[in-house]
């Protein structure tokens, strides 16, 4: 299958602080990887790492197999091609739904006004928003503002999504609508990168799970293997701090 991001021996330190320790993941054309590990154990680092907000002190990050961190690389040109979710919406709060998804478009990839309407509103339809597109963000739930969110990254047609706890932001009931356009997107053949804290929705759409403590890959497999089978003592620990039910 076709690599599209393949990183190797990725580091990342702030001071002396080594947060990214030989990070080797690599994600093909279509594929749904998730990765889960405890806060503080580096999972948003390592995305912001891949969309270059944050500066990786060593290693490579191969994108169709150039690699974008040799200076050489046209940094903006490879940003074009990855879509973001953060788990705070990160919407522009004064334009309404429609401009949100629109402005993008017109400023990066220079569509015509037109044309970028039509597809945010293709967008904006697909993730159930459709009838909102005068709307400004406050005026929207959180799940509302998060499938806008969605419908924005998409609208730039991106190569690969990365999607940062896009769910751990919002009230209980609205998990759902958000992990339902989520999983649709995956099963569209969408390639996908998720730091989640769902571990069901891990499981049932991920074609791999990677586990990270203290900034390393610990284990990476199919998600029976993490959730079902795991080698490591540590994601199996993880794993049963994690999944402990609530009593009701
Ligand atoms: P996770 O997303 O898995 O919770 P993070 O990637 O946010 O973990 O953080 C990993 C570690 O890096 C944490 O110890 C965090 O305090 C540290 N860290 C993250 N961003 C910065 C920063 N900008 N400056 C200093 N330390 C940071
Ligand atoms: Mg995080």
């Amino acid at each position: 299958m076709e690599q599209i991001i393949d990183i190797q021996h990725l580091n990342k330190s702030f001071g002396t602080h080594e947060v990214l320790r030989d990070v080797n993941f690599s994600v093909s054309k279509g594929e749904v990887v998730s990765i889960i590990g405890s806060s503080g154990s580096g999972k948003s680092t390592l995305l912001r790492c891949i969309n270059l907000l944050e500066k990786a002190s060593g290693g490579q990050i191969f994108y169709h197999g150039e690699n974008i961190l040799d200076n050489k690389h046209d940094v903006a040109d490879y940003r074009k091609h990855l879509g973001m979710v953060f788990q705070q919406f990160n919407l522009f709060n004064n334009h309404n739904v429609l401009k949100n998804c629109v402005v993008g478009q017109v400023k990066v990839l220079k569509r015509a006004k037109e044309e970028a309407e039509k597809v945010a509103m293709h967008y904006l339809t697909v993730v159930g928003m459709d009838k909102y597109i005068n709307a400004k963000p406050r005026q929207l739930s959180g799940g509302q503002k998060q499938r806008v969110a969605i419908a924005r990254a998409l609208s730039m047609n991106p190569d690969v999504m990365l999607f940062d706890e896009p769910t751990s932001a919002l009230d209980p009931e609205m998990v759902g609508e958000v992990l339902k356009v989520m999983k649709d997107l995956a099963n569209s053949g969408q390639t996908m990168i998720i730091v989640t804290h769902e571990m069901e929705f891990a499981k049932e759409v991920s074609d791999r799970v990677i586990f990270m403590d203290k900034g390393v890959i610990a284990e990476e497999g199919s998600p029976e293997q993490i959730f079902h089978n795991p080698i490591q003592e540590r994601t199996r620990e993880f794993l049963k701090r994690t999944l402990v039910k609530q009593p009701s």
